[in-house]
């Protein structure tokens, strides 16, 4: 679906497209380049697929390139991933070798598109070494990373850094996913796109008819928490709430997963689900395809109030998705999620199964309360986390680095 900048302002306000034009001025007709690994699948690529035609259409000359690889080269990134991310596993040297001649040879295919780029964004640590197979540069280079790095295993981080480290700024979702590099370095907090199957506004006969199909019962509340089936996610824990809450009111339980087949650890997690679950005909496990956009959405949509009880979490981004629904969100204090859940305004963190039994009470039992929460949390996602915030803080970025990394930018 092709979509207009303007057609955001429903969601986000006109005000706020008026002033993405005024910011963009200064950047028409620079030359933007984006370059990840995918053009399909993750939240980068889906994010991509919005970004680039809306700089576009603020008069940008926005491009966005792949970086090809082999699986072997995609094995070695994954070990990246999963090292910057804490997990104390490292490439071999024949790895590395693969790795750093794969961005030699996107240096050489796209390399051509990015020299003479304006600005060139590098998503992730895939093609972050084409830099140094480029001399010849000519804009500003950002490295995006989107993965939490703060506690990287030493030997990764240690090849990794030398190649990051030349870029001319670089920008992370939280301050605290961050690394110490010799370059400005800049926070922009991901975002949803109001305009998505995920997000857009449904009829209500389609949020019933996908309730009725797995079989709610439209009397009785409903908490509904999607994730991954993954031990972070805590499913556990929140069928412990449950069962808690259950005593004292008749609810019934939706938890959401994918059906990953490659995932042994989320197979063993759905198992342990499920037993969890036993015979309970008010715990609804769902596993959906990575396509049922509309299916959760619905989903979120008749959720009496939306869980997240994780115990480690990236951003979090079935939060902001709950919120915009205006439903309040007892989460886990953990990573985005803290920056999402305003205890008493958004929702409620927790750290106990049992807090969130008394959460899910409290609000159960507080209609009143729920509809003022609903209306904050929507509201603070429109100011804090739609697409058009994203978008002005990379153009906030590219302003600043244009001016020699100032920490003021001038908007005419
Ligand atoms: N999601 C989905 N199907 C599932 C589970 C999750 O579409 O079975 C989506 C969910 O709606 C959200 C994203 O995947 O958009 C998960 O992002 P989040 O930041 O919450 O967690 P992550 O999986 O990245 O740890």
């Amino acid at each position: 679906m092709s979509v207009a900048l303007r057609d955001y302002a429903d969601a986000a306000g006109p005000e706020v497209i008026d002033a993405l034009e005024r910011l963009a001025r200064p950047l028409r007709g620079r030359r933007v380049v984006h370059v990840n690994s995918t053009r399909v699948g993750g939240g980068v690529a889906e994010i991509l697929a919005r970004l680039v035609p809306l700089m576009n259409d603020l008069g940008m000359d926005a491009g966005w390139e792949v970086i090809e690889g082999t699986q072997e080269f995609y094995g070695v990134t994954k070990t990246f991933h999963n090292a910057l991310q804490g997990v104390p596993v490292t490439p071999t040297p024949r790895g590395l070798e693969v790795y750093d001649e794969m961005n030699r040879q996107a240096a050489r295919t796209i390399g051509p598109a990015l020299a003479d780029a304006d600005f060139v964004f590098i998503h992730d640590p895939q093609p972050a070494a084409i830099l140094r197979h480029l001399p010849s540069r000519r804009g500003r280079w950002v490295w995006r990373c989107h993965i939490d790095v703060s506690r990287p295993h030493r030997p990764v981080w240690k090849f990794l850094r030398p190649i990051v480290a030349p870029y001319d700024a670089s920008v992370y979702s939280m301050a605290a996913f961050a690394q110490p590099l010799p370059h400005p370095q800049y926070i922009i907090a991901p975002s949803i796109d109001p305009l998505s199957d995920k997000n857009r506004p449904l009829e209500e006969s389609e949020v019933s008819s996908v309730a009725a199909r797995h079989g709610l019962d439209p009397s009785r509340p409903v908490v509904v928490q999607v994730s991954r089936f993954d031990r972070f996610k805590d499913p556990i824990g929140v069928i412990q709430a449950y069962r808690i809450a259950k005593r004292h009111l008749p609810i019934q339980l939706v938890l959401v997963g994918g059906t990953a087949t490659d995932d042994p650890e989320g197979d063993a997690v759905l198992a342990a689900v499920r037993e969890a679950r036993a015979d309970d005909p008010d715990v609804h496990v769902l596993l959906l395809p990575p396509d049922a956009h509309r299916e959760i959405n619905a989903l979120q949509r008749r959720a009496s109030l939306v869980m997240q009880k994780s115990l480690k979490e990236g951003f979090g981004l079935t939060v902001t998705e709950a919120l915009w629904k205006g439903k309040p969100v007892i989460g886990g204090r953990a990573g985005g999620i803290v920056l999402q859940v305003v205890d008493h305004h958004t929702g409620f963190l927790v750290d106990t199964p049992e807090g969130a039994a008394f959460r899910m009470r409290y609000l159960l039992n507080r209609p009143n309360a729920v509809a003022l929460m609903a209306e904050k949390a929507r509201r603070f996602v429109r100011e804090n986390f739609l697409l058009t915030r994203h978008l002005r803080e990379y153009l906030t970025v590219m302003l600043a680095i244009d001016s020699g990394g100032g920490d003021q930018v001038e908007v005419a």
